[in-house]
């Protein structure tokens, strides 16, 4: 198929890198002509442009830019492309977003595949970055069959693992999953950080583990994707800090009270109820 992807940074890059792979011819759009000639050179893209107009030939469109431009994005694109293109994005975030980005393009499917790394950028691209990981469609009633069928068939071609569901309940479910995570982990690092006594704050440091390394991962990550989160997922993730807080504050009773059947039974209840999030 011929392919266009908008945004050639970690996503947009590692979703050309699979799809040449696989055989399809794949025109690139990013804001700089440095990351246009990096595309090329990295192999993400066959055809690179800073310029919308030139996705004109192509069958499919990822929208892979920051969510913030995906709106201004495809109602530029909607002024350039054949009714027949199908657009998808790749947005972290849906709720309204897709029932906006379908009033601009009726040809339109959300989309969201749940891979990623700390990096950004088309240096930070990867070969089978989607490989056996969820990719969420989220067609609303209005959307078109043909353009979910397609989406769903390239989401299966980089060999991840199809869903679909609402906007809004995705909505809900990565903010308990993967947006309440960097904010609980962001804290950890917060209160660490806030150790007054200079021995123990070098000692803890010089301590840290894969513990630390495991929790403080998420929290840890580009500044820019958790603020990203905060902004666009804001009700969900809200309901979710505040449910945590409730959380925090029943540990604190159990330890403060010395409760310990109590903290046994929560952390009995953790140790079995976390292998259903952790699907092979
Ligand atoms: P990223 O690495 O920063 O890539 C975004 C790219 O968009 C940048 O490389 C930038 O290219 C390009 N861009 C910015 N403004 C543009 C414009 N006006 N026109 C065309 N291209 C433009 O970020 P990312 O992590 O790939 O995230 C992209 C999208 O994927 C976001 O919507 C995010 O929600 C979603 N997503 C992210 C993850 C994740 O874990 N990171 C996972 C799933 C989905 P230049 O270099 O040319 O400036």
């Amino acid at each position: 198929m011929k392919i266009g992807i908008v945004g050639l940074g970690l996503i947009g890059g590692s979703i050309g890198l699979d799809l040449r792979a696989l055989g399809h011819e794949v025109w690139g759009v990013s804001a700089r002509a440095s990351t246009c000639d990096r595309a090329i050179v990295r192999g993400a893209v066959d055809h690179a442009s800073q310029d919308l107009g030139s996705l004109q030939p192509v069958e499919v469109v990822f929208v892979c830019t920051p969510i913030a431009l995906m709106e201004p994005t495809v109602a530029n694109l909607a002024a350039q492309l054949d009714e027949a293109t199908i657009i998808t994005d790749v947005a972290s975030v849906k709720g309204d977003l897709v029932a906006r980005l379908t009033q601009l393009w009726p040809n339109f499917v959300g989309g969201h595949p749940m891979a990623g790394t700390a990096e950004n950028g088309i240096e930070a691209a990867l070969s089978d970055l989607f490989v056996n990981n969820p990719y969420v469609l989220t067609p609303i009633a209005t959307t078109v069959p043909r353009a979910i069928e397609t989406i769903a068939q390239l989401a299966t071609d980089l060999r991840a693992k199809l869903l679909y569901c609402d906007p809004h309940h995705h909505d809900r479910a990565v903010a308990l999953i993967s947006h309440l995570p960097v904010m609980v982990s962001a804290s950890l690092i917060t209160t660490c950080l806030g150790e007054q006594n200079p021995a123990i704050l070098e000692l803890a440091q010089n301590l840290a583990s894969s513990g630390f390394r495991d929790t403080s991962r998420v929290g840890g990550g580009n500044p820019e994707l958790g603020l990203m989160m905060a902004q666009h997922n804001q009700a969900a993730l809200l309901r979710g800090l505040q449910t945590y807080r409730g959380e925090i504050d029943r540990l604190i009773q159990q330890v403060e009270t010395a409760d310990w059947t109590g903290l046994q039974t929560t952390l009995e209840k953790t140790a079995a109820g976390r292998s259903p999030f952790l699907k092979p």
